[in-house]
């Protein structure tokens, strides 16, 4: 008995079959992808029948998982993220379309639309932030990654899946008890042509035109301008800390205070690309949804329609290198 006078769960023996399958997770895209595929399969059983739109989240999770493995240096088919060939068949029949279109890049990476699952699993509750990080975190702590150590051999072949930093933002309207939130991730894949296909893709075909243009300018014009929210709009920031299995809030960095004039932004610039953030998702969620947000940005001069048009041509130019590499 325990002191709270329950008896105490008995703790499951770990076969070998578990042991093995810890030793083999390296923190390699391969193991990371097969422990992130083997813990979704576990989530979408368990709520398959609550949450009939699951399989939408599903298909996207796995398209965008495939699509990482193709583009990763050491390519990886479908079937490399896969330990059972019972699974991989089922999952097959159910989600074709995974399966034949990953080569093409999908919208989102799969922790930001793992987010969007957390979201559409914990917007009913009450304490929907907490919901969708409690969420989050029981997820990330199932796959078990290894640790990130300088000097060990995974360091430099690190590849988890897990957006280092998420963002919630949301428009402060007088009146309004609970204002929609909108969230987004960071980008959840490695590498510079990883990102920079992910970024120019998005610009593309993802984010609201104002978004794009922030990203789009400072990545290609010799002065980015960026665009500036109405003082209503309120965001912010979280990163996990990995002893804790905590999200701990985070200042914007200066890429986000460049991009979208947030305030209070760090002084360091820091290694990422612009586009790499999770504001550039919860914000272009906002103003796609949001016609107040939209009608009182603070664009400056440059934004038009014919400067963003010659900015997606570079972007476009810029994708097609970077799929061909
Ligand atoms: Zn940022």
């Amino acid at each position: 008995m325990s002191s709270s006078g329950q008896v105490p769960p008995t703790k499951r023996k770990q076969t070998d079959t578990y042991k093995n399958w810890m030793k083999r997770n390296d923190g390699s895209l391969k193991s990371s992808g097969t422990a992130f595929i083997r813990k979704l399969v576990k989530t979408w059983r368990e709520h398959q029948d609550k949450h009939h739109k699951i399989n939408i989240y599903m298909n996207k999770l796995l398209h965008s998982i495939f699509f990482l493995g193709h583009i990763h240096k050491a390519r990886l088919p479908p079937t490399a993220f896969f330990e059972s060939q019972e699974v991989m068949y089922d999952l097959k029949r159910r989600f074709p379309q995974a399966f034949n279109n990953y080569k093409c890049p999908p919208h989102q990476t799969p922790f930001s639309i793992l987010l969007d699952l957390a979201v559409r699993i914990c917007r009913c509750e009450g304490e929907e932030e907490r919901g969708i990080k409690t969420f989050l975190l029981s997820f990330l702590e199932a796959l078990k990654l290894p640790p990130k150590i300088k000097g060990e051999s995974n360091y430099t072949n690190y590849y988890t899946l897990e957006a280092t930093v998420i963002a919630v933002c949301y428009n402060e309207t007088p009146g309004a008890l609970r204002p929609e939130k909108y969230y987004g991730a960071s980008l959840s894949c490695r590498g510079e042509r990883e990102k920079n296909i992910v970024i120019n893709w998005s610009c593309l075909k993802v984010w609201h035109d104002y978004v794009s243009y922030a990203v789009l300018s400072f990545r290609h014009d010799e002065q980015g301008n960026g665009i500036r929210f109405p003082v209503s709009v309120k965001c912010r920031a979280f990163y996990r800390n990995h002893q804790t299995n905590c999200y701990e809030d985070r200042r914007p960095c200066k890429n986000c205070g460049d991009l979208f004039s947030l305030s209070n932004p760090e002084t360091d610039r820091n290694d990422f690309p612009y586009g790499n953030c999770a504001e550039t998702e919860c914000l272009s969620k906002l103003i796609f949804n949001d016609q107040d947000v939209r009608s009182n940005m603070i664009l400056g001069i440059y934004c038009t329609r014919e400067t963003l048009k010659g900015l997606r041509e570079k972007a476009g130019i810029a994708l097609e290198h970077g799929l061909k590499a």
